[in-house]
Formats: structure tokens, C-alpha cells, sequence
């Protein structure tokens, strides 16, 4: 099946719910038994079972396997947010007195959960240059656990070399961990570039409405029973209404994944014959030092780039920033509306610089029509003008 059709019809099963076409919510905390001896036969490595509500109801299962089936995956599991979904991983891999590599373009919250509870736990973790490729290999050490990768970084969009580093590390049989929430599985196999297991804020481009909190893990069948394992131990449910939303905005991720493509590389290349910007950083556009990799590795783009404004005042900033009518000022990213942030990024940078010379905006391009969002950011640039 193609991608489009997996979307259309994976986690589904009219015929098993009277007809409907989507799997109903189903709210539950007690499953109950007809007879002592099948609630006693009740637990052990089958997680797709209904048992309790905490490890998840037929909604959360069809959310799940359409992911999972959607990336190539072996399985899926929910989580109450994006950042649950990654700390949930890591710990799945990390024990006191290990080494844990991870990029210093990494989502600022995963850094800070390693710097301060990964070190509290006595796991030591090491920051490499995003762009090191198959170099990482002099960085891995006999008690290393795992490579974690994110392929772009989400606010400086250094692309990485995925099955280089993936190279490496299962030369040693070391397991890559991923956050795939830019390629999202739609515009990335993960598994078919070496990831071990992958890691969505399914905030985003997932649910893609602005309006739920979840993240999700795929990994393949090598590494499920320990992720999954590891999700139960620390009691994460998520809830049955989150999950149909989810899954809800998940049927339209390739049309909408393509649009706002279609959308991010009409807004970029105009920003790009701009005299105020210094440069785009977007790894679809042909001349992004990434483009290559994201050419061979991915199928599309995600809409969320950034750009680097010619140096100017922070007041001319916020007067561009505050400008602006159709971008909302914001975190998060992934949903149907356009948005606007200033990355600060100078401050969280150990193993690698960050000086492109000039205040890094970053852009999520929605769905509405380009030329509106380009006639935005034309007022919000000559705004800035006056506030020189
Ligand atoms: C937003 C985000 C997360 C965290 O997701 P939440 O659901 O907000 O916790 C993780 N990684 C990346 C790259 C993100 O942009």
C-alpha cells in the first residue's frame, strides 16, 4: 500500500464496531474478566491486549498502529506529551555509570532532562557536533547506551547524517534513538535509515490542530518490549479522547504535509530575495548546506525553517515581530496556522557555536495562502524599517 492509503485506512476496523468508520473513544479504567482464570493469564508481553486502562484501550491501539505502520515500525506507544515520549526512550536505555551521545542541536527541554535528571541517575551525557556524520564513531566509548540524533535540529535546521551515524554506532551495538518530529513519518522511514527508535511530539504535525499534547514512540521489534516495558513502569496513560484527536488529524497528514511544504518554500524563497535577510536556513531549499542529506534521506520537508535577519536593534526585532497579523507569536509548531519565535540559541551550545551574525527568526508556515503570508511579513519588515 502507498503511503496516502496506509494513511486512509491503517487502525481501523469498521466491521468491528458496528460499522463505524472510525474506532469509537473508549473510556475505561477496569477491564473486566469473565472468569478468574483469563484476569490471572491477563499481563505479560502482549501490550495490544485490553487489560487495564493505563496501558490503553482500543482507541489508543488504532492511533499506535497507524503510526507505527505508517513509519515502517514494528510498534507504537502514546504519551502524555512530546518530551514524556523522549525522556521515556532515553530511560529505556540508560542506567547509572553510562555515556549517552546526543547533538548540541538538540531540543532545548531533552537537554536540559539529561543535564539535570540523566545526571542526577549518574549518566553521563556527551554533546557532538550535529553535522560529525560517521565521526562519531571516535566518541563512542564501551559503556556508551546510545546515539541519540534529531534530523534537523528544530530551531537551527542542521541536517545529520542519519545512516552514517547509524553506521557507527550498530557496528558496536549501540541503538540510535531519534526525534523525528521535523521528518515526521510521512517525510521519513526512519527505520529504513537506521533509527532504533523513533520519537514524535505527535503535538504537532501529528494531531496537527493546535489543540492536543501527545508523543508517540516507534521502534522497531529489537527494542519494543524494553520501551514499552519501561512506559508502563512509569505509568504514562494517555487519555482515549486525546488519542481519537490524534488520530483524527493523522488521516490528513500527507495532504496537509505537502501543502504547507508547497507553502514554507514560497515564503523562504521570497525571504531569501530579501535585502533584510541574511539567509534562510531551510534544508529543501537547493542552496541549505543540508539540502544533500535531505535529498537522499527524506521524502518532503516540514514546513518550520528558520532565517537570519541582516543585524539590527532588538527594538527593530520586536517591531517586525509585532508587526505581523497572521503569524502568532508562540511555541510549538506542526498545526494548521503560521507562527513566529526569535530562537536564543548562543546560550545552550557546549560543543559547537552558534553565531550566524544576526537574530535567528524561526517560521511554522500554515495552510493559509502564501501570498497573504507574504504580504505580512513585508508590513512586519517595514515596521522594522521605522523602528530604526
Ligand atoms: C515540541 C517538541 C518536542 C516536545 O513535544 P511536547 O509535546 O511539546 O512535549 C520534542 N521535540 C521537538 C523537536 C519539538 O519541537
Amino acid at each position: 500500500m502507498k503511503k496516502d492509503t496506509i494513511l486512509a485506512h491503517a487502525g481501523r476496523d469498521p466491521q468491528r464496531y458496528q460499522g463505524m468508520v472510525n474506532t469509537p473513544v473508549f473510556r475505561t479504567s477496569t477491564v473486566i474478566f469473565p472468569d478468574l482464570e483469563s484476569y490471572e493469564a491477563r499481563g505479560g508481553d502482549d501490550y495490544k491486549k485490553v487489560r487495564y486502562g493505563l496501558l490503553g484501550t482500543p482507541t489508543t491501539f488504532a492511533l499506535e498502529e497507524a503510526v507505527a505502520r505508517m513509519e515502517g515500525g514494528h510498534a507504537a506507544v502514546a504519551l502524555p506529551s512530546g518530551l514524556a515520549a523522549i525522556t521515556a526512550a532515553l530511560c529505556a536505555f540508560v542506567k547509572a555509570g553510562d555515556h549517552l551521545l546526543v547533538p548540541d542541536s538538540v531540543y532545548v527541554p531533552t537537554r536540559t532532562f539529561c543535564n539535570d535528571a540523566l545526571r542526577k541517575m549518574g549518566v553521563e551525557t556527551e554533546y557532538y557536533d550535529p553535522l560529525i556524520g560517521a565521526g562519531v564513531e571516535r566518541l563512542l566509548r564501551p559503556n556508551t547506551r546510545a546515539v541519540f540524533c534529531e534530523a534537523p535540529g528544530s530551531l537551527t535546521f542542521e541536517m545529520q547524517d542519519i545512516p552514517a551515524i547509524a553506521g557507527a554506532a550498530h557496528a558496536r551495538g549501540i541503538p540510535v534513538l531519534a526525534d523525528n518530529t521535523w521528518g515526521t513519518p510521512y517525510w521519513f522511514r526512519s527505520f529504513e535509515r537506521g533509527v532504533d527508535v523513533s520519537i514524535h511530539a505527535a503535538t504537532k504535525y501529528i494531531s496537527g490542530h493546535s489543540d492536543v499534547m501527545m508523543g508517540l514512540i516507534v521502534t522497531n521489534e529489537r527494542h519494543w518490549l524494553a520501551v514499552r516495558k519501561t512506559v508502563a513502569e512509569y505509568g504514562y496513560a494517555v487519555s482515549p479522547d486525546d488519542c481519537y484527536l490524534a488520530l483524527r488529524g493523522f488521516r490528513t497528514l500527507g495532504v496537509r504535509m505537502r501543502q504547507q511544504m508547497h507553502n514554507a518554500l514560497r515564503v523562504a524563497r521570497w525571504l531569501r530575495s530579501r535585502p533584510e535577510v541574511m539567509r534562510v536556513i531551510y534544508p529543501a531549499l537547493e542552496d541549505d548546506p543540508g539540502h544533500a542529506i535531505w535529498k537522499r534521506d527524506f521524502e518532503g520537508a516540514a514546513s518550520l525553517f528558520s532565517f537570519v535577519m541582516r543585524p539590527a536593534a532588538e527594538r527593530q526585532v520586536a517591531a517586525f515581530v509585532n508587526a505581523l497579523e497572521l503569524f502568532g507569536i508562540g511555541s510549538s509548531w506542526g498545526g494548521y496556522e503560521s507562527l513566529i519565535t526569535v530562537a536564543h540559541v548562543e546560550k545552550y551550545r557546549t560543543a559547537t557555536r552558534w553565531n550566524p551574525g544576526g537574530p535567528t527568526i524561526r517560521l511554522h508556515i500554515g495552510l493559509e495562502d502564501p501570498d497573504d503570508l507574504i504580504a505580512d511579513l513585508e508590513r512586519g519588515f517595514a515596521q522594522a524599517q521605522k523602528a530604526r
